[in-house]
């Protein structure tokens, strides 16, 4: 627990970047954190565990340089289906020809290569699509038996090892957590990442499993890119902490106009339950090669943040882009210049969530309102869980909040969650400590004033989770840090 050294964010959307071979190093790890990245996505579907271990250092080792909680994610690669590998690596698809996919071992050419995934041989039919390499190139089924599936090239194309492939118009019966996914959960979860994110989840029983394993060590979060997921969205929004609209793959998986209606309404089902959302994929896409991202990518990315998203997420271009930092440069500046907005706030609310009947939903709506009507500068909250400080996030106030919690582990959790500034800080045992030290981190976290209000939210008794049970304004008059100048405290 030390001071932190670096002023809190002044906007409230959560910034997450990829890493990757462009940015996997503790000098750039700290560069983008500094540059505006809250929170880091570390892809297992590419490198080595190995090599993993060593970022989740690299972070850890930032965290305590900063004394900022900072959130790691651990994205499994999950049932991604995906073509065997070519002699020379490549080859290029005419359109009009035929191309086979079989279970031979031999490396792949022009006529055909390996689709080492028996469920689909058994699964597909003729007249389905195979979408391949994000849905560039399209072969249609025209026959198929145990092992070898004709197709006709509708859109040709280069096409390299290892591309991906999208199976959009059957279902096939895949285990949500590969062996590969098991390998790098308890991976993960022994370097003591934050997150686990599962991919291409499609019932809520999917995140059962990836539940049981992670055993309370990590919060989990479901990435939408399924049209399965879409039909059971508030079930799989019930059953996991957090949701990803990964619109790279529900894009290829549905046709890219349904992408949009989909973002509107996962972010809302989202905010409504209470689960932070990430919008995620060619956010900036073009700034992988550029310095600069187009008009249409800033307008996309102001949507996210008008709409409510709690985070926006950065891939190719801060993992393996040419200008990484400039990326996350860009994304913290388009959050600043949209959250001062004076309409932002307005737009925000256009999604109603109403308090759940409960004493912490009621006193969270509470302490937005009375921020509000009394021009408060911050809503203070003593969370144990991260709970508290959900809910508060769920009712989008206008001012920071000012998150105080004994966890370590909460405080890196929250770190996804829209407005919070999470400190990890001892715990109070009486009230008047506990008003005390919230004007205290108020100042010392720059968060307020002297002269100003603020709110503050807490349980009575002290130190007994699901208590939260105070609403308490107080004015901050100044003299607050007196005697405890210099002193190190959250
Ligand atoms: P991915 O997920 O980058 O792991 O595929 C995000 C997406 O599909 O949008
Ligand atoms: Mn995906």
């Amino acid at each position: 627990m030390t001071d932190n050294t670096i002023a809190p964010r002044s906007r409230k959307v959560r910034v997450l970047a990829t890493l990757g071979p462009a940015s996997n190093t503790p000098e750039m790890i700290r560069t983008l954190f500094q540059a505006g990245a809250d929170a880091f996505r570390i892809n297992m579907s590419h490198g080595d565990q190995a090599s993993k271990g060593e970022i989740v250092q690299a972070i850890r080792g930032m965290e305590r340089e900063f004394g900022r909680p900072t959130t790691i994610l651990a994205d499994l690669q999950g049932p991604k289906l995906r073509v065997g590998r070519f002699a020379g690596g490549r080859v290029e698809l005419t359109h009009g020809s035929t191309f086979v996919l079989d279970q031979d071992e031999t490396p792949g050419d022009a006529t055909r290569v390996r689709l080492p995934h028996r469920e689909i041989f058994e699964a597909i039919e003729p007249g389905a699509r195979l979408l391949l390499d994000d849905g560039k190139l399209v072969l249609r089924v025209t026959e198929h038996d145990a092992d070898r599936i004709e197709t006709l090239v509708e859109v040709g194309g280069p096409l390299s090892d290892n591309k991906g492939l999208n199976v959009p118009d059957v279902v096939v019966p895949m285990a949500a957590l590969t062996q590969k996914d098991r390998s790098d959960l308890a991976f993960a979860i022994d370097a003591g990442v934050d997150w686990i994110a599962l991919s291409f989840v499609q019932r809520p029983e999917d995140l059962w499993e990836a539940r049981k394993l992670i055993g309370g060590k990590a919060a989990l979060l479901a990435k939408i890119e399924k049209p399965a997921a879409i039909e059971r969205l508030e079930e799989i929004v019930e059953a996991c902490d957090g949701v990803m609209v990964a619109r790279g793959d529900l894009g290829v998986e549905l046709p890219p106009q349904s992408v949009p209606p989909l973002q509107k309404r996962i972010v809302e089902t989202a905010r409504r339950m209470g689960r932070p959302v990430v919008v995620a994929t060619q956010m900036l896409e073009s700034m992988i090669q550029s310095p600069s991202p187009t008009r249409a990518e800033v307008s996309d990315v102001a949507t996210a943040i008008y709409d409510g998203a709690d985070a926006i997420m950065l891939s190719a271009e801060s993992a393996a882009g040419a200008w990484p930092v400039e990326s996350v440069a860009m994304m913290n500046a388009i959050g600043d210049a949209v959250e001062r907005d004076p309409a932002h706030g307005d737009r925000i609310h256009f999604t109603v969530t109403r308090p759940d009947p409960t004493t912490a939903d009621a006193l969270a709506e509470a302490a937005k309102n009375i921020a509000a009507t009394v021009s408060a500068s911050a809503i203070i909250c003593y969370t144990s869980s991260g709970s508290t400080a959900r809910r508060i996030a769920r009712e989008r106030p206008a001012v920071p909040i000012l998150v105080l919690t004994p966890k370590l582990e909460t405080a890196r959790r929250l770190g996804l969650l829209w407005g919070t500034h999470n400190v990890h800080t001892r715990d109070v045992d009486a009230f008047e400590e506990m008003v005390a030290k919230a004007k205290r981190m108020a100042l010392r976290q720059n968060v307020a004033k002297a002269g100003d209000v603020v709110v503050v939210m807490a349980g009575v008794p002290f130190r007994t989770p699901g208590s939260t049970n105070v609403l308490h304004v107080v004015r901050i008059v100044g003299d607050e840090l007196k005697g405890y100048k210099g002193q190190a405290e959250g």
